[in-house]
């Protein structure tokens, strides 16, 4: 018989986002004349603009011929994609030789855990993308779950408050080979400084550590002093590997397509570069991203396609604005406006006690922020995504809680 992979048994309860669904589920069976709005999962809303969509068709139809068919791809992607990305996001930072394509942020992330095997010490931001958590888990590199102290014995959580401007404290922060770092952040919409980020980068050569920064929402900083890449900063090319996303960028969500920078100048402890090995080790499992999709990509790095998207996360911004001003008359909101979330203290109840709050009374679907770590106790995530109409709705029921 099989063994069971006692990994797997390791991760707790349900992934988050199904039980806000079994929950809402229950709630419609029970008051089926419900007007919910969703405000919950971070899935965009917004239609993907028709000159990336006919892109896609192109080259979907482009495979119905003889003459320009094509099979398996690079499994780095295609140059001209990588070259586009490098150009528009990483001028002078990033060769296009150290970025992959891939089918996704999450997919590479999962890769990536598998990649460092299970004998590295992790680190990262509480609360946080439960990705980072539960593929950590998968990969072996938590160690137990520990039921009194409610964590994983070797994964090292580091708090992301109010208090400490939601940028953890590295100080004594020792024995760390890989530390999650994301930014804009999901869920508190943090963004980090030049500053903070000198100061991760610094934590990462002192303590030989690799980062993995995840940018899936670097599109939507507006402020233009606060850095979109981890690279901006001086040597972050020797320590970090970024993961970027065209999920929020264009509404690639189901198109599925995003790159990972994996720098020449990274090394594992012996010396060995870790490009070229994650080049062996994905040759193996990965055949490259979808053409299709890729050409989709090709658009939106095109000087029409970039205009099409700005209008777009300036129309979720919006959103978000207007959201945050409803939710700042009633409860403590610390979202800057750089990401599509509205991070949000109701109190000292647990967040489902606000959750199902938000549902009973308001008919409003939210995510709580426990579900994303013990520091998101008492916090609620408000999404951004969805109709202006819906949002305005939105606004009105939070006004008369
Ligand atoms: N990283 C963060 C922080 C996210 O919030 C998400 C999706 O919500 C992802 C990665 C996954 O992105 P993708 O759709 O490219 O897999």
């Amino acid at each position: 018989m099989v063994k069971l992979n006692q990994n797997i048994t390791k991760l707790q309860s349900s992934y988050l986002f199904p039980e806000v669904l079994r929950r809402k589920k229950s709630f419609l069976e029970k008051n089926p004349e419900a007007d919910l709005i969703s405000l919950s999962i971070g899935d965009t809303t917004e239609p993907i603009p028709s000159l990336i969509t006919e892109a896609m068709n192109k080259a979907a139809t482009s495979l119905a011929s003889k003459k320009s068919y094509v099979g398996y791809g690079p499994e780095q992607g295609l140059l001209e994609l990588r070259e586009k990305i490098t150009a528009k996001y990483y001028p002078e930072h990033i060769d296009p030789n150290d970025l992959f394509i891939n089918d996704g942020a999450k997919c590479d992330l999962g890769r990536l855990q598998m990649f460092f095997g299970q004998k590295v010490h992790v680190a990262l931001q509480d609360p946080a993308y439960p990705v980072y958590v539960d593929g950590s888990v998968l990969a072996g590199q938590t160690g137990e779950f520990c039921p009194d102290k409610n964590t994983y014995e070797d994964l090292t959580l580091l708090p992301c408050l109010p208090e400490n401007n939601f940028f953890p404290n590295l100080d004594n922060l020792s024995g760390i080979d890989l530390i999650y770092f994301c930014s804009p952040h999901n869920p508190t919409g943090a963004t980090a400084t030049f500053e903070q980020l000198e100061k991760l980068v610094a934590f990462a050569k002192r303590n030989k550590a690799i980062i993995i920064y995840d940018s899936a929402y670097a599109f939507y900083i507006q402020d233009p002093s606060l850095p979109k890449s981890i690279y901006e900063i001086e040597g972050a090319d020797e320590v970090a590997i970024e993961i970027g996303s065209f999920s929020k960028l264009a509404g690639f969500t189901g198109v599925r397509l995003g790159w990972s920078i994996i720098p020449q100048k990274l090394k594992f402890e012996d010396g060995t570069s870790v490009k070229k090995l994650w080049y062996r080790y994905l040759s193996t499992i990965y055949n490259g991203a979808s053409n299709i999709a890729q050409y989709g990509g090709l658009a939106c790095m095109s000087r029409d396609g970039q205009l099409e998207l700005k209008k777009i996360i300036s129309f979720y911004l919006e959103n978000a604005r207007i959201l945050k001003e409803a939710i700042d008359e009633k409860f403590q909101t610390f979202s800057p406006l750089n990401a599509p979330y509205i991070w949000t203290y109701l109190g000292p109840k647990s967040s489902w006690d606000y959750f199902n709050m938000l549902l009973e009374k308001a008919s409003l679907v939210t995510v709580p922020g426990s579900g994303f770590g013990h520091c998101g106790e008492g916090f609620v995530r408000f999404s951004a995504f969805g109709s202006r109409e819906n949002i305005q709705r939105a606004a009105k029921r939070i006004l008369t809680l």
